[in-house]
């Protein structure tokens, strides 16, 4: 019987995971199909009660249901339970796990910019939603000793702040406010710059103005695309990288959780790269409230 994993998430049109996955699965010979799920909240402890069956491998959860999912399963792993977030569901029988492979795939792309470098120990933060949780985790377990997160809604940084507050309680995690001239001051003394806001993914937008990025920098925009954040970071001397090694590793994580094989990486990989040229854009990187119908002038993750 062909298997099934879904994609559930509001909306789901657009995404690239379904194309990921499905040539992998293709290209194992595993019998199954990725399916998407559009569903609205109220319709969410249904579609997570479904994949109770036994034709689900499991599932990948996104905007907006990553939180709402976490007290919809049996059993979160370290990661779910640290960041508050799930975006990737198995079965053990009829017991649903949630997991959070955002925060591996954001590990690999981190180390990827760091490259040969010592690995740095102050970042800075920009957002404050479900990717910025999977970041800050990820530079906290990276032994990072001073991270302060700036968003548009400060209660929201405050939040993140609070959540953390045990498994930071050895650093410096801070939220502040966000005015240009504090998010300057910050990075003059920074060498990771993380950008988790949507701020870029339909516009030509920056978070900062090109002012305040200097060329020691690494930027990394979780925005699978070429934004003008990393445009400006680039054009002074900057090392930078879009969202698209964290969007494949989310997803071989998620893979391998289902399946109990690794992935095939570069099949994913061509299969993302041919999804996005066809104009596709993914619903994990859809802001909430979105119009998933409009065209936009870069190409999104
Ligand atoms: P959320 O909706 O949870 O958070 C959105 C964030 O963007 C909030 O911090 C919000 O601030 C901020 N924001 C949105 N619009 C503006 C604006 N006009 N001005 C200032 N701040 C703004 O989304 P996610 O955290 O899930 O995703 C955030 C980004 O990360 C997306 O662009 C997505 O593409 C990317 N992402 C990429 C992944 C990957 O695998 N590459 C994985 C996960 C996310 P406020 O709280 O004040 O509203």
């Amino acid at each position: 019987m062909t298997k099934r994993v879904v994609l559930i998430g509001h909306p789901v049109a657009h995404s690239l995971s379904g194309a990921m996955q499905q040539a992998a699965f293709d290209k194992l010979g595993i019998d199954a199909r990725y399916e998407l799920w559009d569903r609205a909240p109220i319709a969410l402890p249904d579609a997570i009660g479904e994949l109770r069956d036994d034709a689900f491998l499991g599932a990948n959860v996104t905007i907006p249901h990553k939180e709402r999912v976490v007290p919809l399963v049996d059993r979160l792993t370290e990661e779910a339970q640290a960041t508050g977030a799930v975006n990737t569901i198995t079965r053990e029988g009829k017991r649903l796990v949630g997991h959070n492979t955002d925060v591996p795939g954001f590990k690999v792309a981190l180390d990827h910019l760091v490259g040969r470098q010592k690995m740095p120990r102050q970042a800075v933060v920009l957002g404050a939603g479900g990717g910025a949780r999977a970041v800050v985790y990820g530079l906290i377990t990276e032994g990072f000793q001073r991270i302060i997160v700036f968003n548009r809604h400060l209660h929201r940084a405050e939040g993140l702040v609070k959540h953390f507050g045990r498994s930071a309680s050895h650093m410096d995690l801070r939220a502040m406010p966000w005015h240009e001239s504090i998010i300057e001051a910050e990075l003059a003394k920074t060498k990771v710059l993380v950008n988790a806001t949507s701020i870029g993914l339909t516009s030509e937008d920056s978070p900062v103005p090109a002012e305040a990025l200097h060329g020691e920098l690494l930027v990394l925009d979780l925005i699978y695309a070429r934004t003008r954040l990393l445009r400006d970071a680039e054009a002074i001397g900057a090392t930078i990288a879009d969202g698209e090694l964290m969007l494949l590793h989310q997803g071989a994580a998620a893979f391998t959780l289902w399946t109990g094989q690794p992935a095939p990486l570069e099949v994913m990989q061509a299969a993302l790269v041919e999804a996005r040229s066809s104009g596709l854009r993914s619903a994990e990187g859809e802001p909430a409230g979105g119009d998933s119908s409009e065209p936009t002038a870069a190409t999104v993750e």
